[in-house]
């Protein structure tokens, strides 16, 4: 029960990460919205409540946070874990794509945050758990949009951080390195083991593991971690 009493918001929910994360958080006794833009693959178990957020919408985000609030006063952590990837190199990268990257990857962090914060500053707490990647701090060939997006994400969670580090609003990243989800098994199969092959551990993560470094940043354990970059790669970041 370590997150006993909390509020908490997570996205993308439905699949992957965000799903493994909102079924700990709610074990751990937390009271759990699960959003996202797709129904859940498995059901959620019984309490969770489900929202329906289109992350880079101005207008879900403000009528999700108003129902929590109205609901239960308060707005303790938000997860901001909804994501999608795009693979094309910089210069076959076009208009459209650059934009959709930026939107549910970039912008909606940023909305997340706004709204977020202007609750948590109210009450003097709050903890805001960013989603980038391995990403967000190294590169490899290829994929342009995600690395600029996931390196926006750590930056702008330091930012955050240090704006708010004297009001009790944290905000903190994770870096996840290549997670066994929907996302990464539609990727190509040689683009999968060349990074498990360069992965130290020399296999997938979890969601769960995942999951348990959120939760960490996520509870009152973590009361005096902000601008964090909470790296969980199987060593990849270490080379
Ligand atoms: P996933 O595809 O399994 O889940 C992503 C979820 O985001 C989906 O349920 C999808 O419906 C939702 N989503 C997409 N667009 C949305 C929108 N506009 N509004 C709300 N929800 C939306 O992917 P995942 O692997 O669980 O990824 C979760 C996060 O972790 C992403 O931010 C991703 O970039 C990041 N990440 C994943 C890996 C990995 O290897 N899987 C590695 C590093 C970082």
């Amino acid at each position: 029960m370590r997150l006993q009493n909390k509020v908490v918001l997570v996205t993308g929910a439905a699949s992957g990460i965000g799903y493994s994360v909102t079924e700990l958080f709610a074990k751990e006794g937390a009271t759990v919205f699960a959003s996202d833009i797709a129904a859940p693959a498995s059901p959620y178990s019984e309490d969770v409540e489900v929202l329906k957020l289109d992350v880079t919408s101005e207008e879900d985000w403000s009528s999700a946070v108003a129902v929590i609030i109205a609901k239960h006063g308060r707005l303790d952590v938000l997860i901001n874990n909804a994501g999608i990837i795009a693979y094309e190199r910089l210069d076959e990268l076009e208009m459209k794509e650059w934009m959709q990257m930026i939107a549910v990857d970039q912008t909606g962090v940023f909305l997340g945050m706004r709204e977020a914060v202007r609750v948590m500053r109210k009450q003097g707490a709050g903890s805001i758990v960013n989603i980038s990647s391995i990403w967000g701090s190294a590169a490899v060939a290829g994929a342009h949009a995600y690395h600029a997006v996931k390196g926006a994400v750590r930056t702008m969670s330091k930012n955050a951080a240090l704006t708010y580090a004297t009001e009790g609003v944290r905000v903190n990243s994770v870096h996840p390195g290549f997670i066994d989800t929907p996302l990464t098994q539609a990727q190509a199969p040689d683009l999968n083991d060349l990074v498990i092959e360069s992965t130290p551990m020399k296999r997938a993560g979890k969601p769960i593991e995942i999951a348990y470094g959120c939760l960490y940043l996520a509870s009152d354990e973590s009361l005096y971690v902000t601008g964090t970059e909470l790296v969980i790669d199987g060593g990849y970041l270490a080379q």
